[in-house]
């Protein structure tokens, strides 16, 4: 067996330790005589399993009692329907565009009410956050709307917007778990686990009670209502038992590595090695503003197509895989989320200085 470094942005690295652990589970979890996707999620080893992950998480968040963690399906994609089908009671929402995902967002919630776009990076390729200290926040908006980590772009919010005492719905789905969070600031904090914590299929929604309702706009499906969900504990109907049950593991794999200040530190330091490189290189650029460059996702270019092309080919053949850029904006992206070993980035740094060398 050989693992490659892999810097997909999603589905992506996981945690070896915990498909270790998976695979030893894999036919009989734990004396039950069954695998996970095999159980019923009514029986008491199931009602373990989803109980230990939402107390790891809030542990792992410090998300306070007033908070409601939800496991749903639909990906973050089906969030961008859900928030404004739940939150626009006013039919008004301000969205700040910082990438594809707020766009897609953004525009998904036009089918329910009045969308403000109140800031924009658009004017340079998404290569920056727009200053949100001051923003004309609309007076009748039902919540604010960030996507926090760009994926595409490589670009964080270091500093959350100034909503003026609306309510901050936030999509993490690319930096999820990946450093400290003070949960309080946010009406809403959702993403897709699939680039950060765990398999497809599974996203995490953590909403401040008071937004869980049953006033919610005419036509929403029972599925959608986030009252449903909160009042089953999840279950509701059948959950994605098996994508929680991955979650559960990497909770624990976060804990055991010293939490989210940990994760910060290990993600910094990751990251610095290949910016690092980046400032100094004759051949590869970061293609963001430094200020505002993620710690998940690092897109680079050289500047000329084909010689990217010619890179991401032979990492590849170097055990470097998935480092082709977005299909929307080329180049080449470095996923180097939470699983990512600092070996692994050590190692494409190595090979890119080699490929330097080579092709200048
Ligand atoms: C990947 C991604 C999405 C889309 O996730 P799906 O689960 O495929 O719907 C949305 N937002 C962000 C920030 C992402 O990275």
């Amino acid at each position: 067996m050989s693992r490659v470094y892999n810097f997909s942005a999603g589905p992506a690295v996981l945690p070896e330790e915990v498909l270790r652990e998976a695979a030893d589970e894999m036919l009989d979890y734990r004396g039950t005589g069954m695998s996970v996707m095999e159980m019923s999620h009514r029986s008491k080893a199931f009602e373990q399993i989803i109980t230990e992950a939402e107390q790891d998480i809030r542990d792992l968040m410090g998300i306070p009692d007033n908070y409601k963690v939800l496991f749903l399906q639909g990906g973050a994609s089906q969030q961008f329907a859900m928030i404004p089908m739940n939150l626009m009671k006013n039919r008004v929402a301000d969205y700040i565009i910082t990438g594809q995902w707020a766009k897609k967002a953004a525009k998904e919630a036009e089918k329910y009410g009045k969308v403000n776009r109140i800031a924009s990076s658009e004017d340079k390729t998404f290569s920056y956050i727009p200053d949100c200290s001051d923003l004309p926040v609309s007076e009748d908006a039902d919540y604010v709307y960030i996507c926090e980590n760009n994926t595409i772009y490589g670009t964080k919010f270091k500093k959350l917007p100034n909503t003026k005492g609306k309510t901050l719905v936030a999509d993490v789905s690319s930096c999820f778990l990946s450093e400290p969070v003070d949960v309080a600031k946010y009406g809403v904090i959702y993403g897709g686990v699939q680039k950060n914590i765990g398999p497809a299929g599974v996203v995490i929604v953590i909403i401040r009670e008071d937004l869980i309702t049953e006033d919610v706009l005419p036509g929403t499906p029972t599925m959608l209502t986030y009252k449903t969900h909160a009042d089953a504990k999840s279950l509701y109907n059948t959950p994605p038992a098996y994508g929680i049950y991955i979650c559960g593991k990497v909770f624990k794999w976060i804990k055991s590595m010293g939490g989210l200040e940990a994760m910060k530190e290990r993600n910094e330091k990751k990251a610095k090695v290949l910016y690092d490189f980046l400032d100094q290189s004759r051949l590869f650029k970061g293609t963001v503003v430094k200020e505002d460059r993620s710690l998940m996702n690092v897109p680079f270019i050289t500047g000329n197509a084909d010689l990217d092309a010619k890179f991401v080919k032979e990492a590849k053949e170097a055990g470097l895989e998935n480092l082709k850029g977005h299909r929307t904006v080329g180049g080449m992206r470095a996923s180097i989320y939470n699983a990512m070993p600092y070996e692994g980035v050590v190692a494409l740094v190595e090979f890119m200085k080699k490929f330097e060398e080579e092709n200048l």
